[in-house]
């Protein structure tokens, strides 16, 4: 992702104020008013999508959706869901406004979690929406105040390093070595930390018991793997400080967090959330999580499924919010490698390193499997696109020898299609060790 420049950060400060307001209130009005101020929202959205946006076009023209139909929450939940293969497959001239100029917007790349490439375009006004977002999540936590620093470890920089010296950011990246995130901690000494859970874990363990409650940490947040409550509640008493959940994705941006009474507030007014049943019905337990963006005019994300399963339900929270709840959160799972030495690459660290290699060469790699065929050797499944090359294939192999253990093969191998498990979801990073236990 970009920087933003001068003139993008100025307009992230005016609108600040007016933009930090409607997200201070929302999460305590009624849930018949946001309801109604949803679906005002996505009846703009669906318009703008059918009339700019031909991957919308056709998708709603084919479904015998014509323009004005969408009058009630019915008629949205006629709208056929969109999936992910159909955002990559589109991508960027049919899932982007015509005349809208790619290098005005802020684009996000992601591996995702199906090994595909995956693309999001922001426009400014959403994007300073969702930074705020991300500052009103970080204040669900302690009261998060403009001189305060935040250590992020994330796979790669966010488009500002602070607002105009407010609310600095410092980040690390999630392949850096734990003993150099442990030192940029006691370098930094942030209120914020902010990384996956694997990697709070490695951190606990690198650091005396006595020295972690000095650390002046306030507050931690993870995010991307799975963490259970009773993980965070032992990593809070090893740090002295609340470590909460957190659920975002690149294209959606901020789903769901943690707040400091417990439940897991949905946040109504960056996305409308659904749970649906694998024939699209509304669905009361656990289901599909479908969530409409709506903010995000530049690349409209509309009913669109993210690869995760949860449950949705109304709360009465101590923190006084009314936003829902997510109960049940599944699906962040992902395999993780077992070196010879016992050691352990975790999912969030692997997914990183293909990262890497899909920003470095872009034009390279249409999809790839990671898998680790036995404890001693690793192959890169690639379906080569036109900017692959020998060249490139060394240098990928190059550094994954570098990231696994010395006595680890690995190899690569160009396939026409990646593998994909018995139910046809394809899973980026596939180990085939048995486990004793
Ligand atoms: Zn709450």
């Amino acid at each position: 992702m970009r920087n933003l420049n001068l003139s993008e950060l100025s307009g992230l400060a005016i609108g600040l104020g007016r933009t930090y307001r409607m997200l201070e209130k929302m999460p305590r009005v009624s849930r018949d008013e946001m309801l109604a101020w949803q679906l005002g929202k996505i009846r703009n959205l669906v318009q703008h999508a059918y009339l700019k946006i031909p991957f919308y076009k056709a998708l709603y023209s084919g479904a015998g959706f014509q323009l004005g139909d969408l009058k009630t929450w019915e008629d949205f939940r006629r709208l056929p869901v969109v999936k992910k293969d159909d955002v990559v497959a589109n991508y960027p001239e049919r899932m982007l406004e015509a005349g809208y100029d790619l290098d005005r917007l802020i684009v996000s790349r992601s591996s995702g979690s199906s090994g595909k490439v995956l693309d999001i375009a922001y426009d400014q006004r959403a994007m300073s929406t969702f930074i705020l977002a991300g500052l009103r999540l970080y204040r669900m936590g302690f009261r998060y105040l403009p001189w305060h620093k935040h250590l992020y470890v994330y796979t790669s920089p966010y488009p500002l390093s602070s607002l105009f010296g407010l609310y600095p950011l410092h980040f690390v990246s999630t392949l850096t070595p734990i003993p150099e995130i442990v030192s940029a901690l006691r370098r930094v000494r942030p209120a914020l930390l902010v990384c996956y859970p694997s990697h709070l874990r490695q951190i606990a363990a690198a650091i005396p018991d006595k020295e972690r409650n000095s650390l002046g940490l306030k507050v931690i947040s993870v995010n991307s793997e799975m963490s259970t409550q009773l993980e965070r509640d032992e990593l809070k008493r090893q740090f002295g400080c609340p470590v909460l959940d957190e659920y975002s994705s690149e294209e959606l941006t901020r789903i769901a967090a943690q707040c400091l009474s417990g439940s897991y507030h949905i946040f109504e007014d960056i996305n409308y959330m659904e749970v649906l049943d694998d024939s699209g019905k509304p669905v009361d337990g656990l289901g599909v999580l479908v969530g409409t963006n709506l903010h995000n005019y530049a690349m409209p994300m509309i009913r669109y499924q993210q690869n995760d399963l949860g449950s949705i339900h109304e709360s009465k929270c101590g923190c006084g919010w009314r936003f829902r709840s997510l109960t049940q959160l599944e699906g962040r799972r992902n395999d993780s490698f077992i070196m010879p030495s016992g050691k352990v690459l975790s999912s969030g660290f692997l997914l990183d390193a293909t990262y890497e290699f899909l920003l470095n060469y872009r034009t390279a790699i249409r999809e790839f499997c990671l898998i680790q065929e036995s404890c001693g050797s690793v192959t890169l499944q690639i379906v080569p696109d036109s900017g692959w090359s020998n060249e490139v294939s060394s240098k990928i192999a190059q550094r994954f020898r570098n990231l696994l253990e010395a006595d680890v093969s690995f190899q690569i191998t160009v396939v026409e299609a990646c593998e994909k498990t018995k139910s046809g979801k394809q899973n980026p990073i596939v180990c085939r060790v048995k486990t004793v236990g």
